[in-house]
């Protein structure tokens, strides 16, 4: 599968961004020293730990089994092996299985704002293990990981792309390649904080898009996307609906945390 590794966008920094970074990592092992890091979700010196402080590790919601076979929405009861929600029967998404490591709660949001905004890139490694414990059965037989792209502006501000990281990390553990620039955004789309489903859905369309000399790339692999956060769902289902019209076998999805209403039907 190595044909299929494409460079990666942190493989070869360019001299400025060497010093940058080197730079950032001197003031950070300074600040260290005079501050020691505090756990992103309740403020306590973290001494040492990686990301959250035990106390907040202990309280992430793990999703677990029994879940939707379809969407990963966790059930209040067990219907039994492969049953779908009434969510996916009325309204299939374009990809074919989604899974989730944890609820997208107060804790795991300042992991994720810390990870995303804070240059806490060390946690990586820690959120990649989880979802590769959470999408291990959609690993199994994938060929390779599409990193939802950022546009290359918000990628300029932000310096990394969170979804590469993920995927990167993902892919050490799970021994799939990832291929980050068969997906490209190709428009650039406001946040979508505080829109309503509808809305997200119509801020992203035709957003995405396979460049025609990526499409042999993509053409009847089995492909697993890599996000952060899911909310509605509708960049993921834009994403997978570009990567079907461009010949993809199967695409589905795997997020470190995704928005879970209290309740769910079943059938
Ligand atoms: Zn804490």
């Amino acid at each position: 599968m190595n044909e299929l590794v494409s460079a990666s966008q942190d493989a070869a920094p360019t001299r400025f961004t060497q010093i940058r970074d080197g730079v950032r990592a001197a003031l950070r092992a300074g600040l260290d020293i005079v501050l020691p890091p505090l756990c992103p979700s309740c403020r306590a010196p973290l001494g040492g730990g990686a990301g959250l402080c035990a106390d907040c590790w202990s309280k992430l919601s793990l999703i677990e089994p029994p879940y939707c076979a379809r969407l990963g929405i966790p059930f209040i009861y067990d219907p039994g092996p492969g049953l779908l929600s009434m969510e996916a029967i009325a309204n299939p998404p374009a990809y074919d299985r989604a899974r989730a490591a944890v609820r997208y709660d107060d804790i795991a949001r300042a992991l994720v704002l810390s990870f995303k905004y804070g240059d806490r890139l060390d946690l990586a490694p820690m959120m990649g293990q989880w979802m590769a414990r959470a999408g291990r059965e959609l690993l199994a037989d994938a060929n390779a990981l599409i990193p939802v792209p950022l546009h290359w502006r918000r990628l300029w501000r932000r310096r990394f792309n969170q979804s590469a990281t993920l995927a990167g990390a993902i892919s050490g553990l799970a021994g799939v390649p990832v291929l980050h620039d068969a997906l490209k955004r190709v428009r650039a789309t406001p946040q979508q904080v505080g829109l309503s489903k509808g809305e997200r859905a119509d801020n992203v369309q035709g957003a995405f898009r396979v460049p025609p000399e990526k499409k042999s790339d993509v053409a009847g692999r089995r492909l697993v996307l890599i996000d952060d956060v899911l909310t509605s769902g509708a960049t993921v289902d834009t994403c997978a609906r570009a990567l079907l019209r461009a010949g993809a076998a199967h695409v589905d999805v795997l997020v470190f945390a995704r928005v879970v209403a209290p309740l769910r039907t079943t059938i």
